[in-house]
């Protein structure tokens, strides 16, 4: 029985990651999901959130927003459409993101798309608490 998966991290422009882990949790568009090694295949499309990982008992945190993640094969294949790691997460250009969304959320122009500017609040607060957990685990410094 095999005791770490692949975890390949995709966007269409880069490859954000690909390494050996001991566990995957993912943001699913029906909620959190979990995948330890010999996972049955599996297919589920991506939130907003953080997906994390496990190496060498170590948590990893990643901001993912939409695409796919697939499981086959003790590989976790991960399109995303947009991905950063923790470390590359721009602090004050998410905190500024925030504020939009919030003003603009404030303000509740007729003409404000709210489910867009929603999306844009969520991918700032799970940026800010993406770059936060790897801080606290240790692994974003
Ligand atoms: P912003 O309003 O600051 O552009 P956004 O949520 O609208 O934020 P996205 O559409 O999710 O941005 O991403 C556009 C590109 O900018 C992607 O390549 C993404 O990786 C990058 N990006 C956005 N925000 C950040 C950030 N805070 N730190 C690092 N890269 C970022």
């Amino acid at each position: 029985m095999a005791k770490t998966l692949n975890l390949e991290i995709v966007t269409p422009d880069r490859k954000v990651l690909s390494e050996e882990v001991e566990y995957v949790g993912a943001p699913g568009v029906l909620g959190e999901f979990g995948i330890l090694p010999n996972h049955v295949p599996f297919l589920s499309a991506l939130g907003i959130g953080n997906l994390h990982y496990k190496q060498d008992g170590k948590a990893h945190f990643v901001f993912v927003a939409g695409g796919f993640a697939e499981v086959n094969h003790n590989k976790v294949t991960v399109l995303a459409e947009v991905a950063e790691m923790a470390t590359e997460i721009d602090i004050d250009r998410a905190t500024k993101a925030r504020e939009r969304a919030e003003s603009r959320a404030q303000q509740a122009k007729e003409k404000l798309d709210h489910a867009r500017n929603q999306a844009a609040l969520q991918r700032a607060i799970a940026r800010i608490s993406c770059q936060t957990r790897g801080r606290e685990a240790g692994t974003c410094s």
